[in-house]
């Protein structure tokens, strides 16, 4: 008794941590101290439950713990920060297995069978819907790994009908868990055999029909599934940590993907339907018009010596250059030289929601010059340089006014409208979205070709000299 009382109060306590931690994480200044929560939370939370009642084979799990603390360890020691969103993606994906597991385990556990008759039914229906949200999850997260890998085109999937389809397999799993809940002992298992391979079938369209650009929302919206699917595996469990801790995860996802989808003028509601992606195939992409004109990097650094204001718009090519520390010590030289400099952050920057302000603040550079595109955009016609490093979907000028683009409406941060515009990256090539950029072409746009940090190095010598 006393050890069952000892959990729960664990378990609140790890609930508050864990909130503690989410809180945290809400800031950067803050976010070393959510992570913090979350470890010590999350020690809680195993000790508690590997010590509780009723727990047999300590010594297997504590192998299988183990081993899976050295595989995370020199994973996370290994992965690159660019590589951040597919490792995000297949630990979804293994949230999404887990519940399907629990599901079946909880079905085939003779207890299951022994409740009362509501309570049994009550149970069902957690395993299905929890078995359901896990397959999704699941076969979702791998899709998604597989499009931000580049294993997979990102290019959308789409289909006749495919809404209609969707819905036709939606109502099966309904009619197969109606079916399921009224058999006794097993006698169901059939069903839940065919509604998690209807569902993992799901997973796989919903995400394939999605396309480069919008990828972002769904990474959140896996993050979201994974926590519901962990809620889902704490109903069948009967563990209320888990319920709890699913359902922060699960809500604070949805949250994000609300925020994303501000971010990109989307609606929430047909990235859940998954088919947003729709408008981006139609139509004739627009023909580019002007010159491309490059700059060499001793005339960069002299324009940015006759420059008052200069706004640096970072986007994955400095994550991939690693080029945020001779950023920094460049945005200090000019600064010292009584320039105002500042960054400007699009939503979707990057590979990760909140990418660059992580890899500006691994930097140290000071949160009070790092703005959000919404803050910064009316500043850009009275900046004299903005220099563009390894960002290119997200200053497309074509997302305001080019319709066929798949990025159309998407707000960006509009670099052109600066006096002059520097876009350093290594060719002409396109960005995740796979789409030309008019801004290379525009009078004021000259280009600084070569690896962003090779670049900025070179920069900064001709800066100190
Ligand atoms: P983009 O992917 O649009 O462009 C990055 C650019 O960086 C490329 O055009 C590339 O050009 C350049 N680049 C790559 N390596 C280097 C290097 N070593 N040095 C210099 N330049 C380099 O990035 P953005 O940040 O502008 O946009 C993000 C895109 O990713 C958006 O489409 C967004 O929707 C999507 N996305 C975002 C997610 C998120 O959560 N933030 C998640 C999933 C997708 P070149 O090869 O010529 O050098």
């Amino acid at each position: 008794m006393i050890v069952k009382e000892i959990q729960i109060a664990a378990y609140l306590f790890s609930s508050i941590l864990f909130i503690l931690s989410l809180g945290g994480l809400s800031s950067q200044e803050s976010a070393k101290r959510g992570v913090f929560y979350g470890i010590i939370g999350m020690i809680i939370a195993v000790l508690a439950t590997v010590l509780g009642q009723g727990v047999q084979g300590h010594v297997y799990i504590i192998a299988a713990i183990a081993v899976a603390s050295v595989i995370g360890t020199l994973l996370a020691r290994k992965v690159e920060m660019t590589s951040m969103p597919q490792l995000v993606a297949i630990l979804h994906s293994f949230v999404g297995l887990a519940a399907v597991l629990v599901g079946f385990g909880s079905y085939l556990d003779p207890k299951t069978h022994a409740l009362g008759s509501t309570e049994h039914t009550i149970h069902l229906v957690e395993v299905f819907i929890g078995v359901f949200i896990g397959a999704i999850t699941f076969t979702g997260s791998i899709i998604a790994w597989g499009k931000l890998e580049g294993k997979i085109r990102s290019k959308p999937l789409l289909y006749p009908g495919r809404h209609a389809v969707n819905i036709v397999m939606l109502l099966a799993c309904i009619v197969l868990g109606v079916m399921f809940t009224r058999e006794h002992g097993t006698d169901g298992m059939m069903y839940l055999y065919i509604m998690t391979a209807i569902a993992c079938f799901i997973g796989v369209m919903l995400v394939m029909a999605i396309g480069g650009a919008d990828m972002p929302v769904v990474v959140s919206m896996l993050n979201s599934y994974s926590g519901w699917a962990a809620s889902a595996a704490g109903f069948m469990l009967g563990n209320d940590l888990l319920i709890v801790t699913g359902a922060l995860v699960g809500s604070s996802g949805a949250i994000l993907s609300i925020i994303m989808c501000e971010a990109m003028n989307r609606s929430f509601i047909s990235v859940i339907l998954g088919g947003f992606g729709e408008s981006s195939s139609t139509g004739e992409a627009q023909a580019m018009e002007g010159e491309v004109t490059a700059m060499n990097h001793e005339e960069v650094a002299d324009l940015l010596k006759e420059a008052k204001s200069v706004v640096i718009v970072p986007g994955y090519g400095m994550a991939v250059a690693k080029a945020q520390y001779p950023i920094f010590e460049m945005v200090q030289v000019l600064r010292k030289a009584g320039k105002k400099v500042r960054f400007a952050i699009h939503p979707v920057a990057g590979r990760l929601p909140g990418h660059m302000n992580v890899l500006l603040a691994e930097a140290n550079v000071p949160y009070d010059i790092v703005l959000e595109m919404d803050e910064i955009n009316e500043d850009l016609p009275e900046t004299d340089v903005v220099m563009v490093i390894g960002a290119n979907d997200v200053v497309n000028p074509g997302a305001q006014d080019d319709p066929s683009s798949p990025i159309y409406g998407m707000p960006v941060i509009e670099a052109w409208k600066a006096e002059k515009v520097i876009v350093m990256k290594r060719s002409m090539s396109v960005g995740y979205a796979g789409v030309e950029n008019p801004l290379f072409y525009k009078p004021n746009t000259e280009m600084l070709y070569g690896d962003a940090k090779v670049s900025v190095e070179k920069i900064l010598s001709f800066l100190k000299a």
